[in-house]
């Protein structure tokens, strides 16, 4: 068996790293300096496999050299079986910091446009026994907010973690709690029921709002459920579902709290650190922690406002609260801190209002047929009204050219919403749904003037509806930008960590493969 010293392995990467990558006008290639019997200097293709027997007896390294987007990378494929080769593969992996994975990869000045080298394997835990997973969610934390003001901690997490590159992309509606939910069980809103912030079940006419707690209205498995199943802990510092009673899940009062928002963020960041203070087989392996800001600003100020700009300095404040925790601990990089929002932020003016009374020479819209205003119209009208005749006389009422701002506004059947909303699949969703354009505002009848402000709930393709994710530990390769994907693809991302079944959901089942480093056995 060959057993190499941590010198002798510098020496193998140095070895390997005469490998030489290259994107040459658009055509993605490798050339292999010297290291390697079959292609002397010639480029190798995307595709093309790669032997080297890197100077160790015995041990043949088969690497596949991978393109994407003109980025190449190499892949290590199979080691010959032998002990001793198994050994330098296995260290190779957990040598991530001892070396620089640029000077392997040799693709560009900057790691910050890799994909996640497959080479890697997720790093192993120094202190704790199991993998733990925070998740932050800041309320309202619009892609870009993290530029306002100068954000040393989570820059931190971003230059030595994975992002998303333009920002997370959240479900329809942009709505806080149908987001949360569907972060927290990979579930888009017709599925898991929390289908607005306030909604009627037809079926009951029971009504929905903030303060439900009954499990009647929460469909789905959420994390914490899905953990504790599996014999694991979990706690939640709030969100939205955390205080509902669901099989293995009852709130515990050791690891969960009925949402109170006069609970200073500091004592949220303090109580979440503290549970890593408990018995080792009383940590939990999943925590969740929610800050109202920058939300509570944004719809009072706009997403513009130094408010904002205050309260974004104050979220870093509170990211860097927890690393240092978690570093005076010694486990920041043995837990996972993943930091996300739930949506973004747009300014809305007066002048960029829709007024339904002004559709009264095409059709008059009762008050008790309208769950929801703006930015999302939400529409019921009773059973001996025909909703596509509703849907036809509203549209052409916006279309006349007549009704101020009419043509920001599409109203559809909730079949006939792009499927790429999946918003249809739900007695609980109305059968009129309204989209207003980004920014606009839908009302009844012209109101008091008032100062411009922020809305979301829109359309999640505006860009300005889009939060952040950040992954930072163990499993998150360091400095890595991925493309911006949804929020219920969250879900299988942590259980993929903490290496439990989850449940059935609409995220991708090999989305975790794309974002994480492997699980390092
Ligand atoms: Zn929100």
């Amino acid at each position: 068996m060959i057993l190499l010293d941590m010198k002798q392995h510098t020496v193998t990467f140095a070895f390997l790293s005469l490998i030489l990558m290259s994107n040459v006008s658009g055509q993605s290639a490798a050339t292999l300096l010297k290291g390697d019997e079959k292609l002397g200097g010639r480029k190798a293709q995307a595709g093309e496999s790669i032997t080297s027997k890197l100077g160790i007896e015995d041990c043949t390294f088969l690497y596949y050299v991978d393109c994407t987007q003109g980025i190449c990378y190499c892949h290590l494929s199979s080691v010959t079986a032998s002990e001793g080769c198994e050994q330098v593969s296995d260290m190779k992996a957990q040598s991530r910091d001892t070396f620089n994975p640029n000077a392997f990869l040799f693709l560009s000045s900057s790691a910050s446009s890799l994909p996640p080298s497959r080479l890697l394997l997720g790093r192993q835990l120094n202190k704790l026994p199991h993998p733990v997973v925070i998740l932050i969610s800041c309320d309202g934390f619009r892609f870009g907010f993290q530029h306002k003001t100068p954000t040393p901690n989570i820059k931190r997490l971003i230059s030595q973690g994975t992002e998303a590159e333009t920002g997370l992309i959240p479900v329809f509606p942009t709505l806080t709690f149908p987001n949360h939910y569907s972060i927290i069980t990979g579930l888009y809103p017709a599925y898991h029921g929390i289908v607005g912030n306030s909604f009627i079940d037809p079926k009951t006419g029971d009504s929905f709002d903030q303060q439900n707690f009954d499990s009647k209205w929460w469909l789905g498995e959420p994390l914490w459920e899905t953990v504790v199943n599996q014999g694991l802990n979990a706690a939640t510092f709030f969100w939205p579902g955390s205080e509902v009673n669901r099989s293995s899940w009852t709130c515990p009062s050791k690891y969960c709290r009925q949402f109170n928002k006069s609970v200073l963020f500091e004592e949220r960041v303090d109580t979440i650190l503290s549970y890593l203070d408990l018995p080792t087989s009383d940590i939990p392996s999943f925590m969740t922690l929610y800050l109202d800001d920058p939300d509570a600003q944004g719809h009072k100020v706009g997403p513009d406002h130094p408010q904002i700009t205050e309260a974004v300095a104050n979220i870093d404040r509170l990211v860097g609260r927890m690393i240092s925790g978690l570093e005076k601990r010694g486990i920041f990089e043995d837990v996972h801190v993943i930091l996300v929002g739930d949506h973004g932020m747009v300014g809305t003016c007066d002048q960029r209002l829709i007024f339904l009374k002004e559709l009264a020479p095409w059709i008059d819209i009762p008050e008790n047929w309208i769950e929801r205003y703006t930015p999302l119209l939400s529409i019921r009208p009773p059973p001996n009204v025909l909703a596509d005749d509703v849907v036809a006389k509203i549209n052409k009422g916006l279309n006349s050219g007549k009704v101020g701002n009419g043509k920001y506004l599409k109203v559809y059947l909730k079949e006939n919403l792009p499927s790429r909303l999946h918003y249809s699949d739900s007695d609980r969703i109305t059968p009129i749904v309204g989209l207003a354009d980004e920014g606009f505002k839908v009302e009844m009848n012209i109101s008091v003037a008032r100062q411009c402000a922020g809305a979301h709930g829109y359309d999640n393709a505006f860009f300005s509806m889009r939060s952040i994710f950040i992954g930072h530990g163990p499993r998150f390769a360091k400095g890595v930008k991925v493309p911006s994907f949804e929020n219920i693809q969250i879900y299988n991302l942590v259980t993929s960590i903490l290496n439990i079944k989850g449940a059935r959901n609409n995220g991708t089942s090999s989305f975790p493969k794309k974002v994480l480093l492997p699980r390092h056995n």
